[in-house]
């Protein structure tokens, strides 16, 4: 017999192994996104600096104790943001707009906020998408003459609160290269100016970050590269190498593990394998799992450190456990550690699926959020460590959960695969709708009785108080369905009086009854999920709740045609009717991991397709079909752009090809830049186009005439982002910018985007501004 190891007291039990996992970030809201509020009661002067610094340090500490409960080796730090990471990224290298810099020096908080969201008299930094996530960022404003000094305060001090714990932090920074590559040059200077030449001037301030997280105690820093999973020039990889070549060269440094994610490294794996950074962490996902041959090719990483990516950091379905191990295993044979980590980090997913209560239980077993997805990557590495014993009953559950889910009913619908295997090229240029577009607009020119520059609105008009009140008493029973229902159709009433008496000519019915675009169809549709607390953050304080798309889609019953029909009766004008296109139903919703995306937005467009030949029979003229996600779902790399375009603009063919000639379908994308998809917007063979282009100068009318772009288009002409009210000499003006990109029978008159986000007063006296211009010019013609 061995000797009896004395009894250890349970208080002093030695802490569980420390296993090789860990995860890059996490969600920073809270449970019950207690940061928001915080964060905006701070911005109305009723929560304090100190009680907001209090709130964040407790949720920041609340997430270090989960990740250390769960098993995590090594716990991220410096990812929590009061509003974006890069924006923390600008505040870390100095690099502040000049206009921001006196609040900044008065206050920390506010200067910072300033950046952020402006300030009455100061610009915010823009603001743009994070990759091909739904997270936005603030984009660094650089100029030649920008300074960069590092400012570690924040780094420093989370990374002591994990120290404090007793944890093993490793600090998480935006890394110098994918940081320039995502700065515009700042306002002052040309377009021409290309920020990565700073790069040399950057180096010595991450260079300094790096000593002081040293000096506080970090082991490892992790710099996130997700920049290199897209298309870069030689020029660019060339100073990847530059800049791991001299960070790493640095003595008094932590060791720096360099990590990507969003996709496959390609060209830059090589470029960052010869560099002497101890480590790389790779994303083994979708197109990522490229990265496995790829890091075979260049005799993977001996004796250093490989961060493997292999659970789904994006998606919420559980892993395939057996699967990941066995890419685990592959991976173990080509670098000297291996540690188990999501793709990337879980900020793009919500928190946790116990908060649930409204999803049936066995479908919930298919889910994973952050604290799920936590748990398996903490599982895989004991798996890789111990053996497939060690965890034989955690595969065999996930076994059990995705058979169950690859059988369900609720998942497999025949009808639907049936009808979506069926669709054949008449389907997507139905002989009416091929008619040329000449013949086509001469029918609906007799149906409409347009004049030239017509004036319409793109869908909603402002989503006030009163109507979220009513949804909440509806939600707590305070009012029953009829109730609720007479409370939208007076809104209704009073959008459709407003127009009348403005003057617009083709109206919409404002929306009400909307409480986003994307869930107000999720939930009439088969197939889609909805969450109860699965927020996962836009940017700033917006989070938004994206529904899961889990099964085959179908549409039981018609969507919109009640409440379009209801905006008819009350005029004789055109009330255009208003759904949400299938490219935007899957962009802004979890999709699913069994089909492909292309199927699912076939499923989808057949969806939406039996409510526009609904909307027609029910007499409506004008159908406009929103595709603002089109634009920003282009894929990361070019070469897998030809087919996404390909199939997301046949499920707009879909989705609108089955009308009469004489119906007019009108597409609407926002989001400012469009020359590299005008093609694409050909191809959607749509009548008439709305898009934002108030911003910047109607460069679109030009880029569409420039493409001899055939048809009708709105660009805007009015920025519905801010509750500034444009004058109509303004408006007059950019009309007449359009006139000259785009002829008067082809051009229309409207804001760039709906009106939900403005109030009342602003967006009547704007859309009688823009009545007033279009007549001026119209009077001009
Ligand atoms: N019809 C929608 C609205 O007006 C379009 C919104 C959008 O493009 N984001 O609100
Ligand atoms: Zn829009």
């Amino acid at each position: 017999m061995t000797p009896q190891t004395p009894a250890t007291p349970a208080a002093s039990a030695p802490p569980p192994p420390r296993l090789r996992a860990t995860v890059y970030g996490y969600p920073r809201q809270g449970p019950d996104r207690e940061l928001k509020k915080a964060v905006e009661g701070y911005w109305k002067g009723r929560v304090k600096a100190d009680a907001l610094r209090r709130t964040a340090a407790e949720l920041r500490r609340t997430t270090l104790r989960q990740l250390a409960e769960a098993g995590l080796g090594e716990v991220p730090t410096g990812h929590f943001s009061y509003y974006d990471h890069m924006l923390d990224t600008s505040v870390m290298v100095g690099a502040v707009p000049e206009r921001h810099r006196a609040l900044l020096r008065r206050g920390a908080l506010d200067g910072y906020f300033a950046m952020a969201r402006g300030t009455r008299d100061t610009a915010p930094l823009e603001m743009t998408k994070w990759f091909d996530t739904n997270y936005h960022y603030l984009v660094p404003e650089l100029s030649p003459d920008t300074v960069f000094t590092a400012d570690s305060a924040k780094q420093v001090s989370e990374l002591g609160e994990a120290r404090e714990m007793g944890l093993d932090g490793r600090p998480v920074l935006v890394g110098p290269v994918t940081y320039l590559l995502l700065a515009k040059p700042a306002p002052e200077v040309g377009a021409d100016f290309d920020p990565l030449t700073l790069l040399d001037r950057l180096l010595p301030v991450y260079a300094q970050v790096l000593a002081d997280l040293r000096a506080a105690g970090a082991r490892w820093v992790q710099l996130d590269e997700p920049a290199l999973v897209q298309d870069r020039t030689p020029a660019e990889l060339d100073a990847v190498a530059r800049a791991y070549r001299e960070l790493g060269g640095l003595t008094d440094r932590p060791e720096l593990l360099v990590a990507s994610y969003f996709g496959r490294l390609g060209e830059a794996l090589p470029v960052l394998a010869r560099t002497p950074v101890e480590g790389l962490a790779l994303d083994f996902t979708g197109p990522g799992a490229a990265n496995l041959d790829d890091l075979a090719a260049v005799g993977g990483l001996p004796g250093r450190r490989l961060v493997a990516g292999v659970v789904d950091g994006r998606n919420v379905w559980i892993d395939d456990l057996a699967a990941s191990l066995s890419t685990l295993g592959t991976l173990l044979g080509l670098a000297g550690r291996v540690d188990v980590a999501p793709s990337c980090s879980l900020l793009h997913v919500p928190l946790d699926t116990a908060a649930e209560k409204d999803i049936d239980p066995q479908v919930l077993r298919w889910l994973a959020f952050a604290r799920q997805k936590t748990a398996e990557v903490v599982t895989l590495a004991r798996g890789l460590a111990h053996g497939t014993g060690a965890i034989a009953a955690e595969l065999s559950a996930a076994r059990a959960h995705l058979a169950a889910r690859a059988h369900s009913a609720l998942v497999h619908d025949p009808a639907v695969r049936a009808r979506a295997a069926a669709v054949d090229a008449a389907d997507t240029s139905w002989d009416r709708r091929s008619q040329p577009y000449a013949r086509r607009t001469a029918a609906q020119r007799e149906r409409l009785a347009l004049p030239p520059l017509p004036t319409t609105t793109i869908g909603s008009f402002p989503q006030t108080d009163d109507l979220r009140a009513a949804r909440a008493d509806l939600r707590a029973g305070r009012i029953d369905a009829a109730g609720y229902e007479e409370r939208m159709a007076a809104a209704v009433r009073e959008v459709i009086a407003f127009q009348e008496q403005a003057g617009l000519d083709v109206l919409v019915h404002g929306e009400p009854e909307r409480n986003d675009m994307v869930q107000y169809f999720a939930e009439q549709l088969t197939g889609y999920l909805a969450t109860r607390h699965g927020w996962v953050q836009s940017y700033g304080t917006r989070y938004v709740r994206p529904p899961i798309l889990a099964g085959d889609v179908s549409r039981p019953a018609p969507m919109t045609v009640a409440w379009t029909s209801y905006a008819q009766s009350l005029t004789p004008r055109p009330v255009k009717g208003m759904l949400t296109g299938p490219v935007t139903m899957l962009a802004w919703s979890f999709v699913r991991d069994d089909l492909p995306l292309a199927d699912t937005a076939r499923q989808v467009a057949l969806a939406l397709r039996d409510e526009v030949a609904d909307l027609e029979a029910a007499g409506t003229a004008v159908i406009q079909v929103d595709e603002p996600a089109l634009r920003e779902t282009l894929p990361l790399r070019t070469a897998d752009r030809p087919a996404y375009l390909a199939w997301a603009t046949e499920a707009f063919r879909l989705t609108t090809a089955g009308v009469r000639p004489d119906t007019q379908i009108h597409t609407h994308m926002c989001y400012a830049e469009f020359g590299d998809i005008v093609q694409a917007i050909d191809d959607l063979d749509a009548d008439v186009i709305s898009l934002e282009a108030a911003r910047s100068h109607m460069q679109v009318a030009d880029e569409l005439a420039a493409h001899g772009y055939p048809r009708e288009a709105g660009p805007g002409i009015y920025d519905i982002h801010s509750p500034r009210v444009p004058g109509t000499a303004e408006l007059t003006a950019l009309l007449r910018q359009g006139l000259a990109a785009i002829p008067a029978e082809r051009l229309w008159a409207n804001p760039d985007c709906g009106l939900k986000t403005r109030g009342w007063p602003e967006a009547r006296t704007s859309l009688e501004h823009l009545v007033a211009a279009a007549r001026e010019v119209r009077a001009e013609l």
